[in-house]
């Protein structure tokens, strides 16, 4: 008998999250950049695994409607056709999708095929999320993906012509990248006409093998100028073709922003299942552990997959409020943040926003406190200094 998972459930307000996350962690290989919650080389955990998945949505009081759904990883569409068949069939068990609902799929583009497509339908899903990253070979190889730009056109032909909406992920800034490279995968996005472009700048995060290679002197970042050059372009491209710059990274055509994600950066409500999979109710922030055989051994043992759980003041709330809701371009409303929180932004934020506007990376636009262009380049380094307290 699995113990229920208090924050799992229910806020104390009585609402239940309108959105949940599924996180598949097996990939056919661990990418050089990537330090994810995800397991290579171990297709034995899959049956295993499935079965975790089981008992953490049993631990549910009941089956939930959500309006947003997102299946991600790791690579959900690795698992073979009967392995994602029975995954999706686990999860519609316990969340529906009310009318109009988004349900997406990350899918790593030399797994698509008809079938999986087909499964993927059948299981409700309207949108999926192709990891293409480039559409150059050698820098796909830089990157350590095992995918072509092949692969990229053919998954992009199928995803379409079943009328779901797709999405395409870039990376830009991997070593040894020209602006010119990075302006021709920009172009090659678009003529596949996607309704979603989200554009990533290469980091070198600790813990992942490029991390180590940097360090080792093997591999070398880009500059920042090249970098910034290259977020510019994207910016200018992109909105130039007529997609709607609706956050940091994210672009999308009209009526096609990922709804998913406008809820974490609304700081709305969600339910989190699989490995390394965080949840958030009613202000508290639940994180499952990372590694898949002990988030399975742990569930299979009757045990609480939760690692880590933390419970944020109202203050820290707000700041983290701040923060991602900065991250979308529409900006804050200073009366809307006072309504939810109870802060008054100007003075929660004090000398630091007084310095930001100053330098003009943040701008009032009536209610709304909003990134500037300029702001836009160096968005990192402005997070910390709102999220201190
Ligand atoms: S496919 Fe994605 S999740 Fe898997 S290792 Fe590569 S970057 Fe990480």
């Amino acid at each position: 008998m699995v113990p229920p998972l208090p924050r799992l459930t229910r806020s104390s307000d009585g609402s239940s999250p309108r959105a949940a996350y599924l996180h598949v962690p097996f990939c056919h290989h661990r990418c050089g950049y990537c330090n994810f919650a995800l397991i290579a080389g171990r297709d034995d955990l899959i049956e295993s695994y499935l079965k975790a998945v089981h008992l953490e949505l049993c631990s549910l009081p009941r089956p939930h409607e959500v309006d947003t759904l997102f299946v991600g990883g790791g690579t959900p569409t690795y698992l073979s056709s009967t392995d994602l068949e029975r995954l999706l069939h686990i999860l519609g068990e316990w969340f529906s999708l009310a009318a109009g609902g988004e349900f997406t799929v990350e899918a790593n583009p030399s797994d698509i095929t008809e079938k999986k497509i087909e499964i993927l339908l059948r299981a409700g899903a309207t949108r999926v999320s192709l990891g293409a990253q480039s559409f150059s070979p050698k820098k796909l190889a830089a990157l350590e993906r095992a995918h072509t730009p092949g692969d990229i056109m053919r998954a992009a032909a199928l995803i379409q012509q079943y009328e779901m909406d797709l999405s395409v992920d870039l990376i830009f800034g991997s070593p040894g990248e020209t602006v010119s490279i990075w302006k021709n995968d920009l172009r090659m996005a678009l003529s596949l006409k996607p309704d979603h472009i989200s554009t990533y700048g290469l980091t070198f995060e600790k813990g992942s093998m490029f991390y180590g290679r940097m360090l080792r002197g093997e591999l070398t970042p880009v500059t920042e100028n090249t970098d910034l050059r290259m977020y510019e372009l994207a910016i200018d491209t992109l909105s130039g073709s007529g997609f709607d710059h609706y956050e940091v990274s994210n672009f999308a055509r009209p009526g096609h922003r990922c709804r998913h994600n406008e809820g974490y950066w609304a700081q709305k409500q969600y339910f989190a299942i699989g490995p390394g999979a965080s949840r958030f109710i009613d202000g508290t922030r639940e994180t499952n552990h990372r590694s898949t055989s002990t988030y399975v051994k742990r569930l299979l043992d009757g045990s609480s997959p939760v690692a880590f759980r933390e419970s944020l003041s109202p203050e820290s709330a707000a700041r983290e409020a701040i923060v991602f809701g900065l991250r979308r371009l529409e900006g804050v409303s200073k009366k809307d943040f006072f309504a939810h929180t109870g802060f008054d932004l100007g003075q929660l934020l004090g000398e630091p926003l007084n310095r930001f506007i100053n330098n003009e990376f943040l701008i009032f636009d009536r209610d709304y406190l909003k990134l500037t262009r300029k702001g836009l380049l160096v968005s990192d380094s402005i997070w910390p200094e709102f999220l201190a307290d």
